[in-house]
């Protein structure tokens, strides 16, 4: 059939397995009530556990899989008591990322109501944003290859021509879909330091080009100090922000906490050809194995995924399941009745899991 699409699903490590299973179950009741697409799930085994078990981290039929697949599931990778033999941390993750050239990394940043979060939102007000972090060059270029000498340290800043580009075609295009959704305001938001790094002013050069191409989308500028303090004083007013990869990192983090942590934030890893989706958080080893681990992360990660794969494949039904799935997450967590314990609550992650299913 030609909707039907293969979802690469990487269960991970620690609560991993324990949030994609019932993901992957609430795709699959979706997309089997469904007569508009049909998803194909194919396991691809990788991480600490597999490297624990086999020897290998990454294995190159694992990597094929999500090659192939259209679109890529993916919890949470890494233990701290397993690494490589030098120490380092095992992260099939980012081996993907510069595998698959994902050059955008995708955090939408949501409070709505019933919500907590450490802000005083005024009445009525909701923060519904996502900052899009460039994530395959920037100040993390030279990422452990800097030059040390003893009395000196320099790494580089690499901004090109080819991923600001694209980068900024996908920002814009996103608004726009925002836009058509009803959700975004239409604003666009390139965040740097033009004002001081020549790197940032060529940045902030192509954004107006590509920017000149959407006479209805409201493009501006922002410095990331500037940004930084508004996410804290007003976050409602942004609606899509872009930036370098080191500001991008910095200032997700700073969204993880207008969220009131990391339970319940998604994010994406996009490029031209490939995506992941996966929740912000890591693999929880302290709380693995208990049946307790918040899946709304990880299944707002699947929403993300249905929205994108919808409007790639120009498939509406996916995009509506999207939208639906989102809105079950928020409705759960609005009510309040069935919250696991990050959240305030005594649920375990199947129940919690459960009362989406029924909400949708
Ligand atoms: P990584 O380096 O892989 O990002 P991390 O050290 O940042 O990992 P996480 O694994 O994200 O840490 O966990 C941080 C804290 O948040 C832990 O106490 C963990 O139990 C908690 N946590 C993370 N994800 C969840 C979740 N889905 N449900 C409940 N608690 C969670
Ligand atoms: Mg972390």
């Amino acid at each position: 059939m030609a909707n039907t699409f293969d979802i690469a699903v990487f269960a991970g490590d620690g609560i991993g397995p324990e949030i994609m299973a019932p993901t992957v179950e609430i795709l699959r009741k979706m997309a089997d009530a469904s007569d508009k697409y049909d998803l194909r799930f194919v396991d691809a085994p990788a991480g600490a556990a597999h490297y624990a078990k086999t020897g290998e981290s990454f294995p190159a039929t694992s990597m094929e899989i999500a090659k192939s697949a259209d679109a890529i599931l993916l919890s949470a990778m890494g233990l701290p008591d397993v690494r490589y033999p030098d120490g380092t941390e095992i992260s099939p993750q980012i081996d993907l990322r510069k595998a698959l050239t994902l050059f955008a990394g995708v955090r939408p940043v949501t409070v709505k109501a019933g919500q907590t979060t450490p802000l005083n939102m005024p009445e009525g007000k909701e923060i519904d944003f996502v900052l899009i972090r460039e994530s395959t060059e920037g100040l993390f270029y030279t990422q452990g290859r800097g030059e040390v000498s003893e009395n000196e340290a320099r790494e580089t800043l690499l901004i090109t021509r080819e991923i600001s580009e694209k980068l900024f075609k996908f920002t814009f295009a996103l608004a726009q879909n925002r836009k058509k959704a009803g959700r975004g305001t239409g604003r666009v938001t390139c965040v740097d330091k033009a004002n001081v790094f020549r790197a940032f002013a060529f940045f902030r050069d192509m954004f107006d080009a590509e920017a000149a191409n959407h006479a209805d989308l409201k493009a501006d500028h922002a410095y990331v100090d500037a940004t930084a303090l508004w996410m804290v004083q007003k976050p409602w007013d942004f609606d899509v922000l872009v930036t370098e990869n080191m500001f991008g990192d910095i200032l997700s983090d700073l969204g993880a906490g207008l969220m009131g942590g990391l339970g319940l934030a998604p994010s994406a890893d996009i490029g031209l050809e490939h995506a992941v989706f996966q929740p912000c958080h890591g693999s929880a080893p302290d709380i693995a194995g208990q049946g307790v681990a918040n899946p709304m992360a990880m299944i707002l990660s699947a929403a993300m995924m249905l929205d994108w794969l919808g409007l790639e494949k120009g498939n509406a039904a996916m995009v509506e399941d999207a939208r639906r799935l989102r809105e079950a997450v928020e409705d759960v967590v609005a009510e309040g009745r069935v919250l696991t314990r990050d959240l305030g609550g005594s649920a375990g992650t199947d129940e919690a899991a459960r009362a989406v299913l029924d909400m949708l």
